[in-house]
């Protein structure tokens, strides 16, 4: 059966069953209570399930699914819904299944460095749960607070680390996934080294298209001596990218390269009163990790480095706690952005390193263009450009050119040499995109590798793979909520 054909209404008898077996705390059917997940960070299309299940243990998502199954009812798996793809959206599956109340951490190993969570758990408490004990897991999304291990694991996560440690794939060791028809399967496993085919690779950025992650082997790292951070201040975006790309040029891998343009730089300001300059037209913030030994040296090498490519202004953090104002200001700068406009769509594409000039200047221009203010934070190191286009709901048109410059600067960075996405998955929002990377061909062999975790293609349908009939047209906004 495929999702077209798949039965997405719900019966009494089949909701009376999801209550058995999750119980009555455990579903949500109430129209008003599903509001809440009707979207996730992709806000611009809005849609709520027809009921919310939220399952403790592997057993009861098992029963879950079988239930689901025996009834062709197709499903939206969902972790804390910060998403900024519309990955949790409902497309044609009236059931929601949220991992929230799977939020145990089972085992923690650290003479093997491993820890064994379920996938409820926010990516934050795992390194809480070692970091006394001179540990922490690598992979750290901006939104590590609130999103779980079961979406990084869907998105394949990165964050500001990621140039240094890699993204979420590289730091699974295994995961335990139910699959659409309730049979649970472990893949991978607790070695650092398998063999026969990746197929948690496959699972990873697999965006709940293969079943619902309910455990996970994760890799646990020995935390560095210590850190030099940086913030490099430049008069523009061109400068500091120029000397993003020297820094690694000339050999220097730090653990985190982050960009801030001017607008976000007031915005970052207003909210959290950092001390970043408000003058500048760009600032980067550095950060070297490691042995101690040979910190000083690095830092002021790459400092001297900045300096020559433009940077007017090099400050080291001189303690803990300047460094973590540096880091508050850019994780929390997609939150600060609320105050340049009542919305914003956070973009997520990726160019080589050598071209973030030219995408910037796209950008500047599009936004130009498109009269739409786009302010930029982004993961430089990686290449991986975040624009922040802000618009206001309550203006249909602000919401089509919106979708359009969106849609624009991912052309771009394709035509560059770059990719749809760095970390924040396809979802909804770049299905229609997916043909501008990928040939027919690979798609159906996508569609083919998904088959085999979901034949009837009821988890999560519609997304990743554009099909036929499939595509999402979020052109005319829904009802929408103002901030
Ligand atoms: C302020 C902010 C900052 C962010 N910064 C970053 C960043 O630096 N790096 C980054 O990569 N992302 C970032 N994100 C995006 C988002 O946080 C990540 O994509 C995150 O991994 C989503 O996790 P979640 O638990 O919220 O998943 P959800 O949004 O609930 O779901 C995301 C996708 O995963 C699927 N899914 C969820 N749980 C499971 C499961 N157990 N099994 C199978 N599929 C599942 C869903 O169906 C959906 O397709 C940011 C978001 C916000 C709001």
């Amino acid at each position: 059966m495929s999702a077209a054909q798949a039965n997405n209404s719900l019966d009494a008898g089949l909701l009376a069953e999801l209550r058995k077996i999750a119980g009555d705390d455990g579903v949500i059917s109430r129209a008003t209570e599903l509001a809440v997940y009707e979207c996730d960070g992709w806000t611009i299309e809005k849609r709520a399930p027809e009921v919310l299940v939220m399952p403790q243990t592997t057993a009861q998502v098992s029963a879950v699914m079988r239930a689901l199954f025996r009834g062709g009812v197709a499903f939206v798996p969902r972790g804390a819904g910060t998403g900024l793809s519309g990955g949790a959206l409902p497309v044609n599956a009236p059931v929601m299944i949220c991992t929230s109340r799977m939020n145990r951490i089972l085992s923690i190993d650290l003479a093997n460095r491993r820890a064994e969570v379920q996938s409820g758990v926010v990516n934050i408490n795992v390194t809480n749960a070692v970091r006394d004990r001179g540990f922490f897991y690598a992979p750290d999304p901006s939104s590590q607070p609130a999103c779980t291990i079961g979406g990084n694991i869907a998105e394949n996560s990165g964050g500001p680390h990621t140039l240094k440690y890699g993204v979420t794939a590289n730091h699974v060791l295994g995961v335990e996934i139910v699959l659409p028809d309730g049979e649970v399967v472990e893949l991978g496993g607790p070695s650092e080294e398998c063999c026969g085919y990746d197929l948690v690779g496959a699972v990873c950025g697999s965006e709940g298209t293969t079943g619902i992650v309910t455990q996970a082997t994760l890799r646990l790292m020995r935390a560095p001596e210590n850190h030099r951070t940086m913030l490099a201040v430049f008069a523009g975006v061109q400068d500091a990218t120029h000397a993003v790309s020297a820094t690694i040029a000339a050999g220097m891998i730090p653990g985190a390269i982050e960009m801030m343009d001017g607008l976000m730089i007031q915005a970052i300001e207003d909210a959290f009163h950092v001390g970043l300059p408000r003058d500048a037209g760009a600032v980067v913030i550095i950060e070297l990790d490691g042995l101690e030994a040979g910190l000083d040296a690095r830092a002021a090498q790459i400092a001297d480095l900045v300096r020559d490519r433009g940077a007017r202004e090099v400050r080291l953090a001189r303690d803990e706690a300047e460094r973590a104002a540096l880091w508050k200001a850019r994780k929390r700068a997609f939150g600060a952005a609320g105050r340049l406009a009542p919305n914003y769509a956070t973009q997520d594409g990726v160019v080589p390193r050598t071209r973030l000039p030219d995408i910037l200047r796209v950008i500047s221009a599009l936004s130009e263009r498109y009269q739409l203010r786009i302010g930029n934070v982004f993961h430089a190191g990686d290449g991986n450009i975040h624009p922040i286009i802000l618009y206001d709901e309550r203006e249909p048109d602000q919401v089509r050119r919106a979708i359009e410059v969106g849609r624009e600067i991912l052309k771009a960075c394709v035509e560059m040499g770059g990719s749809l996405t760095g970390e924040h998955g396809i979802g909804v929002e770049k299905l229609g995109e997916m043909p501008l990377l990928f040939s027919p061909d690979d798609l159906r062999v996508m569609t083919e590798l998904r088959r085999v975790f979901d034949p009837a293609e009821r988890s999560n349908p519609g997304k990743v793979i554009p099909t036929p009939g499939a595509c999402v047209e979020v052109a005319a906004p829904r009802r929408q909520v103002p901030l």
